[in-house]
């Protein structure tokens, strides 16, 4: 069993939607951490924030994925393109050409 995710605050209704969202692939998960939930207080802040735990090893690498694209973390920077209307070499986290106003296709 492997720890996919701990999520940034206590949001066990987020943790509990990502195990649904693991168990539609056939990811079996467990929310661990949630028994503490009821001692905030009594324990510091971030021992009660809720973890995603992967049960079988061999689908870690494929929970590992779908949590990135479900986070929406970009795996590699933007591509850069060319503006199409004056040739402008232009960053990927442009939506439009800076020099002619162009958009993005
Ligand atoms: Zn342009």
């Amino acid at each position: 069993m492997k720890k996919l995710h701990t999520l940034s605050h206590q949001d066990w209704s987020q943790a509990g939607l990502l195990k649904e969202i693991l168990a539609v692939e056939g990811i079996a998960c467990l929310i661990r951490n949630e028994q503490l939930s009821a001692a905030i207080g009594e324990l510091p802040f971030t021992e009660c924030f809720p973890e995603l735990w992967v049960i079988d090893d061999e689908v870690f690498p494929r929970a590992k994925l779908l949590l990135a694209a479900w986070l929406k973390i970009p795996e590699r920077p933007l591509q850069g393109w060319v503006c199409p209307n004056c040739g402008e070499e232009l960053e990927g986290n442009f939506g439009a050409c800076w020099s002619c106003g162009q958009e993005r296709e």
